[in-house]
């Protein structure tokens, strides 16, 4: 029997402590805020995608860094284990669009509150604390320090003190310097998930514009070569783009600064069979300009950008237009670019990239291999996924695993 001490009350950090004091060890959860799973609460707009029904290789695939790092807590503590646990504790889940798994009811405070019956039922003592930094002697973990001053003494720590992503939901990355103090490296953190900012100076114009159906691909500038592809919803902003196809490029195409984004407004139509949709608007619009005959085909906010940007004068008459001129139209909606200046800042980021080093962990158990009793779990880790439910399923397999091995 050890005494655990887990640090971050994260969805890791629950179930790294529910894991461990199942095992039998005296376990102590430290979160910093004032409340549990703050950030969990807020995950799926509110409804949390608690994870994804693809089998492991789906996860591996859908998990961009260091997918295969995954695969022994992923195997040890599946997304079947983790639906089972939640249904068995009273959160039915359903599925939705691409496997992804919710509450039935919706709510993310269903999922925090079966983690938070679950800490009670197996005696796990949580406390609000804010940790410092992480003791050791001659190699082994022996406590905890926290802000306020005090030691907590222990023989084995789980360090889940999640990212550096939405700071006030409490990952502010803390563990990060905690971990460094102790000889492991960090990897890189960069913004993955996260909305873009953009050059072209009418960009904000479209500010608060949804698109549902939209073709999108992420082209090489130079090579012209198409490195990312999706299809379904996005908006604009005042500094750029977000929604979900955006965060997925973000986190597909690792360095996406200088990329053009490409999107196909009307993807239902081909070149030729839109060219006669907008020619059947021009017939019956045949006596207004050409700015004022759009409205049956593209959204208000859109209008005065399409034609500035194609060449055509607002004040023709439609009847004037040219086949080349109509022809210029429908390119310019079927390849409706603008080029990528860079990331938002990893504060708005969905996921931090990079983190503790995997080569410093080991894959089956999660601790270090530099730090006797030190384990990791969750966000803290160099991995991160997609959108789907994958990160949640990152942090609760890890958490188990993590929890499991710290005896
Ligand atoms: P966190 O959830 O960040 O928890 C870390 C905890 O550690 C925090 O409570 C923090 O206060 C505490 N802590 C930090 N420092 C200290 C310290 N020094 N002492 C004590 N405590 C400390 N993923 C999905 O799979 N599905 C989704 O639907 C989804 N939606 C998301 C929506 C948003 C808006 C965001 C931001 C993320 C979303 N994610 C989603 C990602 C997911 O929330 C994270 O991957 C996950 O929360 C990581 O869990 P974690 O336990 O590692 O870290």
């Amino acid at each position: 029997m050890s005494r655990v001490i887990v640090i971050g009350g994260g969805p890791a950090g629950m179930m790294a402590a529910i894991a461990s004091a199942g095992r039998g060890n005296v376990t102590t959860l430290l979160e910093k805020n004032s409340s549990l799973g703050k950030k969990l609460l807020i995950t799926g707009k509110g409804r949390c995608n608690v994870t994804n029904s693809c089998p492991l290789d789906g996860f591996i695939a859908n998990t961009p860094v260091h997918g295969r790092f995954l695969y022994s807590a992923l195997k040890g503590f599946s997304n079947q284990d983790l639906m089972q646990f939640f249904e068995s504790r009273g959160v039915p889940l359903k599925e939705e669009r691409g496997g992804r798994i919710f509450p039935v009811s919706d709510k993310s405070a269903d999922v925090l509150a079966a983690l938070k019956a679950e800490l009670a039922k197996k005696g796990v003592t949580v406390l609000n604390k804010t940790v410092r930094r992480i003791l050791t002697q001659e190699g082994s973990v022996c406590g905890v320090e926290t802000v306020q001053g005090e030691t907590i003494s222990c023989n084995r720590v789980i360090l889940a003190t999640g990212g550096k992503s939405y700071p006030l939901t409490g990952s502010t990355g803390d563990g990060y310097s905690m971990a460094e103090a102790l000889g492991h490296k960090v990897t890189p953190l960069k913004p993955s998930l996260v909305p873009l900012e953009t050059r072209e100076p009418w960009i904000p114009s479209l500010q608060g514009l949804s698109l549902r159906n939209t073709g999108l691909k992420v082209l090489d500038p130079d090579s012209k070569k198409t490195l990312f592809e999706d299809f379904g919803e996005m908006l604009f902003t005042h500094y750029g783009v977000s929604g979900p196809i955006i965060l997925s490029a973000s986190a597909f195409v690792r360095d996406i600064s200088g990329k053009v984004i490409e999107l196909d407004l009307k993807p239902g139509l081909t070149e030729e069979k839109l060219e006669e949709r907008v020619l059947r608007d021009f017939e019956k619009f045949h006596n207004k300009n050409f700015q004022n005959s759009l409205t049956e085909l593209l959204p208000a906010k859109l209008i005065p950008i399409v034609v500035q940007l194609s060449g055509i004068s607002g004040e023709k008459k439609v009847n004037q237009i040219s086949r080349q001129e109509r022809r210029q139209l429908t390119a310019l909606l079927k390849h409706f670019s603008f080029t990528v200046s860079r990331p938002r800042p990893i504060e708005e980021a969905i996921v931090t990239s990079g983190g503790i080093d995997i080569k410093q962990i080991n894959p089956t158990t999660m601790e270090s291999k530099l730090i006797k009793g030190l384990f990791f779990a969750g966000e803290i880790i160099d991995v991160d996924a997609y959108t789907g439910g994958f990160n949640l399923q990152i942090a609760f397999s890890t958490g188990w695993a993590a929890g499991t091995h710290a005896e």
